[in-house]
């Protein structure tokens, strides 16, 4: 459930009508709703109930910050008692920016920089989550000669289908992530000796917008035996990270697993393990918080097919259609009841520049207001300025208020950026 609904015949945020947040702020516009998020924080905490029951320790819900980065994003699930899971050095500043505790801070990815695994250590974060038996060789030694000791748990590749898009599936042996299950003992023992390293688990993440539990469970099995298989080689597992990766729907037909479906899956899947566990969840709690609020700048007949309606939202403002062929629901903001079939296009000069094909939607004209739903996840923080488009800027409400917490950055602000050089000059 979220927190956009028509009210007299008129889409609103809360309490806020989308229209007043268009003239405030122009479009398009990204814009988030904060009882949204906190629903979802809510409901994902308490689908974790049989795990702590059943494991008697409160686990860590560390959001995956790469979801959304918004800094007010981040302060919402920051009071939710939310931890952060960062793969960049600029997400793991966003996290402290927002006030998330360094000992809440999960950092994963595959491709580290000695600078980063710098800053984690100064920064003293919770968990370092290795990628491979390099990278935990550079932070041990980076940790050692300081004096210090990272917490890190070692990322295993179990190789399984995440039935889910190519682009975002992470855990078969043919995908960059993580350690694959056959090495995992050898290269566990060969870091666990170093000191600057207290190894103290494993973490697991195979995909995103899985819609179906049983490869994470199929995944889950296999750390369980992992974890089992390093107890027997002496080692002290005290830490199980699961990841992320739980779908939401982008279209009613879809039906992913709830919150309280996968918590009763991972309870049963971690049964005995005796460990502390983390999750990252970032698509299930932030995508049906947001939507991109644009208006339509004029319909245009098609050739053989429907009208473009054309919207001054692009490829570049939200990037999930073009990127991965996804779909978002397509609402007008005001709805006449009138129905029409249309493509949904953007501005940019690309045929990949479209939203959606042979779609029916509400009759649209030229000047009127629309939001793409579940955006609230990969969507501002994929935007790009091709085509020197500025980058859009993003908006808060609570209840009846509502703040821009991210400006829009304009296109000459970009090109300020830029420097013809004095070879140029004649
Ligand atoms: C992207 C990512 C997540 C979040 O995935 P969602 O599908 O948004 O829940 C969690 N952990 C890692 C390591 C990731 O790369």
């Amino acid at each position: 459930m979220d927190h956009f609904q028509l009210r007299n015949g008129e889409l609103h945020a809360e309490d806020v009508p989308l229209s007043r947040i268009a003239e405030d702020v122009g479009t398009p516009v990204y814009v988030y709703s904060r009882a949204t998020l906190e629903r979802h924080a809510r409901v994902f905490r308490e689908g974790l109930e049989p795990v702590v029951k059943a494991s008697g320790r409160e686990p860590l819900v560390a959001f995956a910050v790469k979801s959304n980065p918004n800094v007010a994003v981040l302060k919402v699930l920051g009071r939710q008692g939310f931890g952060a899971d960062v793969v960049s050095g600029g997400e793991l500043v966003r996290a402290l920016t927002a006030g998330i505790p360094a000992d809440k801070i999960v950092f994963s990815g595959v491709g580290k920089t000695r600078g980063e695994l710098q800053l984690g250590l100064e920064k003293a974060i919770g968990q370092f989550n290795i990628e491979s038996s390099e990278e935990g060789r550079e932070l041990a030694e980076l940790a050692a000669d300081q004096g210090l000791e990272a917490q890190a748990t070692l990322r295993i590749n179990p190789d399984v289908d995440a039935k889910t898009h190519e682009k975002i599936s992470t855990g078969r042996a043919e995908n960059k992530f993580g350690i694959p299950l056959v090495r995992a003992r050898e290269v566990f023992g060969d870091l666990a000796r170093l000191p600057g390293l207290n190894l103290r688990g494993v973490a697991v993440h195979i995909g995103s917008q899985l819609l179906d539990l049983e490869p994470l469970e199929t995944a889950f099995a296999k750390v369980g035996k992992l974890v089992k298989d390093l107890r027997a080689d002496g080692h002290a597992i005290t830490h199980v990270d699961l990841g992320g990766g739980l779908g939401v729907p982008y279209k009613a037909s879809e039906k992913p697993p709830s919150p309280a479906d996968y918590g009763a899956m991972v309870a049963r899947a971690t049964e005995g393990w005796d460990v502390h566990l983390t999750f990252e969840p970032g698509r299930v709690i932030a995508g049906n918080a947001g939507v991109l609020l644009t208006r339509v700048v004029r319909v245009k007949r098609g050739g053989n097919g429907p009208p473009f309606v054309i919207v001054d939202a692009a490829m570049n403002d939200l990037a999930r259609p073009a990127m991965y062929g996804a779909w978002h629901d397509f609402d007008a903001v005001s709805p006449t009841r009138n129905r029409m079939v249309a493509n949904i296009v953007g501005p940019i000069c690309e045929t990949g520049d479209t939203f959606a094909t042979d779609r029916e939607i509400e009759a649209l004209q030229s000047g009127e207001l629309a939001v793409f739903r579940t955006a609230g996840a990969y969507g501002a923080t994929m935007a790009s300025s091709y085509n020197s488009r500025g980058f859009v800027p993003e908006v808060l409400v609570d209840g009846e208020q509502f703040a821009v917490v991210a400006d829009r950055i304009p296109a000459d602000a970009i090109m300020d950026a830029e420097r013809v050089p004095d070879f140029l000059l004649d």
